[in-house]
C-alpha cells in the first residue's frame, strides 16, 4: 500500500515475493524513516490459524511511524493486510505446535531526494517467513554480556520505536557481546549505566523468590526501551496464574546482589521469536555470575508453556488475543 502526501493510502496489492528497484536518492537509504513490526500466526488445536494481538502491533506501528515523522497506517489496514497474507500463505503456516508463520509489516520513505525532511512518499509492506521451533534441541539458557559502553537509546530519542537505526546502534555492542564469549547484550540506561533496559531484541523479566510467593518484575517502560508485546502479555498471564507482577527499575547492582543472596531465582528474556528464554548467565566489567543453577527456571517454563498454550489455541483465551481468520 502507498501513501503520497496529500492523497493518503492508496494501491493496495497482493503481489509475489521479488526484489524492489531502489533509487540510489532513495531517502530511506539516506536518513533511515523507516519502521517494522515482527508477528506470528499459528496453526491453532482446531487446525485453523490465527495471529498473535496483530492489534497491540498495529498500534505501536502507529507510534513508530509518528515517532519517525511518517503517516499512521489504520489500526484495520494493518490487520487487513497481514490477514490477506496469511490466507495467501496458509499452506506455509506449519501444523500445531511451536512453529509459526513469521509476518515482518515494514514502511519506508519512498521518496527520492537529499533534503533532510520527513519524506512525502511511503511504501507499506508485509512480508512472511516460515519460523521453525526458536530451540530445536530443548530450551537452551543464554549468557549475555552487560554492555556499559553502548547504549541502545537515550532519553528523547527512539528506544521506544521499533526502527532500523535502533538495530544498527546495537550492533556494534553485540559484536562486543559475542567478543566476550556471550551469545546476547543487556542494554543499561543512558545517564547513568546502572539500570537493566532490555536484552538485544526481547525485553527482561526477574523472578524474585520462589514457589507460590514468587514475583515477577520487569523494567518499567522509560521511553528508552520497546514496549514489548510478549512483555506485556507476561504480565497478565502471571497475575493469572496467581503471581504477583511489578515493573520497576532493577539496577546491576540488585541483579548481582540478589542473584548472589537467593532473593533473584530466575531471569528470562521475552519476545516474540523465541516468546521466552532462560538467561543462565552474566559477564560484565563489573564480574561475572551465574543466574541460580545456569538451567531453566521453573517458572520461566511455566510461563513459556502457558504463553505458547493460548498461541497455538491449546488452552483457553481470556483475554481474546488470538485474532482468528475466517
Ligand atoms: N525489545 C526489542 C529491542 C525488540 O526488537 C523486540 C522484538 N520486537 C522486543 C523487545 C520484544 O517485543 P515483542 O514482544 O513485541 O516481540
Amino acid at each position: 500500500i502507498r501513501w503520497t502526501e496529500g492523497r493518503g493510502w492508496h494501491d493496495a496489492q497482493l503481489e509475489p515475493y521479488a526484489p524492489f528497484q531502489i533509487d540510489p536518492a532513495n531517502m530511506t537509504l539516506h536518513y533511515a524513516q523507516t519502521i517494522f513490526e515482527g508477528l506470528k500466526a499459528y496453526r491453532q488445536a482446531d487446525g485453523s490459524v490465527a495471529t498473535f494481538r496483530p492489534e497491540a502491533n498495529a498500534l505501536r506501528f502507529q507510534r513508530s511511524a509518528r515517532r519517525l515523522a511518517m503517516p499512521e497506517l489504520p489500526i484495520e489496514t494493518f490487520i487487513e493486510a497481514c490477514d490477506l497474507l496469511v490466507q495467501q500463505d496458509v499452506a506455509w503456516v506449519p501444523g500445531a505446535g511451536e512453529e509459526s508463520l513469521y509476518l515482518r509489516p515494514f514502511m519506508f520513505a519512498t521518496e527520492v531526494g537529499l533534503g533532510v525532511r520527513p519524506a512525502d512518499e511511503y511504501l507499506f509492506v508485509v512480508i512472511a517467513s516460515p519460523a521453525g521451533p526458536y530451540f530445536p534441541r530443548g530450551v537452551k539458557p543464554v549468557s549475555v554480556w552487560l554492555s556499559e559502553e553502548y547504549v541502545r537509546a537515550a532519553p528523547g530519542g527512539m528506544g521506544e520505536a521499533k526502527t532500523g537505526g535502533n538495530y544498527a546502534a546495537s550492533l556494534v555492542a553485540q559484536a562486543e557481546a559475542a567478543g566476550h564469549g556471550c551469545d546476547q547484550v543487556v542494554w543499561l540506561d543512558a545517564t547513568e549505566r546502572r539500570y537493566i533496559e532490555e536484552m538485544g531484541g526481547m525485553n527482561l523479566y526477574f523472578v524474585m523468590g520462589s514457589g507460590a510467593d514468587a514475583k515477577v518484575v520487569t523494567p518499567e517502560l522509560t521511553g528508552t526501551l520497546l514496549p514489548g508485546i510478549t512483555r506485556d502479555s507476561l504480565l497478565s498471564i502471571a497475575a493469572d496464574m496467581g503471581y504477583g507482577t511489578e515493573e520497576r527499575r532493577i539496577s546491576t547492582d540488585e541483579w548481582r546482589e540478589g542473584n548472589a543472596d537467593g532473593t533473584i531465582t530466575e531471569v528470562f528474556a521475552c519476545g516474540t521469536a523465541a516468546v521466552i528464554t532462560p538467561v543462565g548467565s552474566v559477564k560484565s566489567a563489573r564480574g561475572n555470575w551465574t543466574v541460580g543453577d545456569g538451567e531453566p527456571g521453573e517458572l520461566t517454563m511455566k510461563l513459556r508453556e502457558s504463553l505458547l498454550a493460548v498461541q497455538t489455541g491449546q488452552a483457553p483465551d481470556p483475554h481474546g488475543w488470538m485474532h482468528r481468520l475466517a
